[in-house]
């Protein structure tokens, strides 16, 4: 089935969001609209990784081009970074019933993310809300990694701006957009690394 629609090939982006909480917002365009999920880790190169992915309102296409601030007491009030951009092919005939099976396999044409991806759909959380739980898991292929984007490439695709020049620039929150630059510590080493070392040096 041709991964394309009338209007050309299908839309991806992530957009790197500085809300209330830091997250990653994942779309996909089909049938019309940006089919949105929420990953508040974002995504991940390593198969043994899998991010959690909030299912999302979905956004108008047109959506996909926005990088700037919101203001805050307006819904996701904060700094939105377009954090990579392209497009997308479902590796499914069907991708309604991949849908609602919750198990969505795909191909990202992204300049940050590429290969074969999968989101299934799983259980717990966000059942207050409505809202479905996904998970979002790269596939094993050449562009697998273990290289975590999120610290190696943490500027906007099509600016190259961090999310601190973003709300400099569109007059937002400059410190707390900040925290969404920051580095994670406990992203430079796993923790039980941290722990070897540790005990390493008490014993010399
Ligand atoms: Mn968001």
């Amino acid at each position: 089935m041709s991964a394309k629609n009338e209007s050309g090939p299908l839309v991806y982006v992530i957009q790197k969001h500085r809300a209330s909480q830091l997250h990653y917002d994942f779309r996909l365009e089909w049938n019309g609209v940006l089919l949105s999920w929420a990953v508040p880790k974002g995504p991940s190169l390593d198969p043994q990784i899998k991010r959690l992915a909030m299912a999302t309102e979905d956004h108008p296409i047109e959506y996909a081009k926005f990088e700037g601030v919101i203001p805050e007491g307006e819904y996701g009030g904060g700094t939105v970074m377009l954090w990579d951009e392209g497009t997308w092919e479902p590796q499914q005939e069907d991708v309604a019933a991949a849908l609602r099976k919750g198990d969505l396999k795909f191909t990202l044409h992204g300049e940050k993310l590429k290969g074969s991806w999968v989101l299934v759909r799983t259980r717990g959380f966000g059942g207050k809300t409505g809202r479905s739980t996904w998970l979002l898991i790269k596939h094993r292929d050449q562009f697998a990694s273990a290289e975590d984007l999120t610290q190696t490439r943490p500027r906007s695709v099509i600016t190259n701006r961090l999310l601190a020049d973003i709300a400099r620039e569109g007059g937002g929150d400059v410190s707390k957009a900040a925290t969404g630059d920051a580095r994670s510590k406990s992203k430079a080493l796993p923790s039980g690394a941290k722990r070897q070392i540790r005990r390493r040096r008490a014993i010399d």
